[in-house]
């Protein structure tokens, strides 16, 4: 379901941020002020998430559960907005900054309106 490989016919996929669907609820009852979308180029598969849950599988937020003792893969998907949130900080271009805290920790990542991880700051707590 990852931005890179369509997991049905393994084209390739594109991500990109839209407002469109950010009203949706369905998802856990949450208002998404964005939402990444997915598109496969090939069999045009697609689908909608969070911008948090876009970055489940993303290194940096990977090896932060990982130091804090979660094993990030081992739970149910939706588990990293019990650690997360996500602001748009603007929409021409495109930045997205996520936020997630574990023990006083803080990960900050931003992305751009690829779905593209353009930093990351892990702030230690004091
Ligand atoms: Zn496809």
């Amino acid at each position: 379901m990852r931005k890179g490989v369509c997991p049905y016919c393994a084209g390739t996929v594109s991500g990109a941020l839209t407002e469109e669907g950010g009203g949706l609820e369905e998802f856990n009852e949450r208002v998404y002020s964005s939402v990444a979308r997915y598109v496969c180029e090939r069999c045009s598969w697609s689908m909608h998430c969070g911008v948090p849950f876009a970055l489940n599988m993303e290194p940096a937020v990977v090896s932060f559960f990982h130091d804090h003792g979660i094993a990030i893969f081992d739970r149910h998907p939706w588990s990293i907005y019990q650690y997360a949130d996500d602001r748009v900080c603007s929409r021409d271009p495109w930045r997205v900054e996520v936020t997630c805290r574990i023990d006083g920790d803080v990960l900050r990542i931003v992305i751009d309106g690829d779905v593209d991880v353009i930093e990351t700051a892990i702030e230690a707590a004091a």
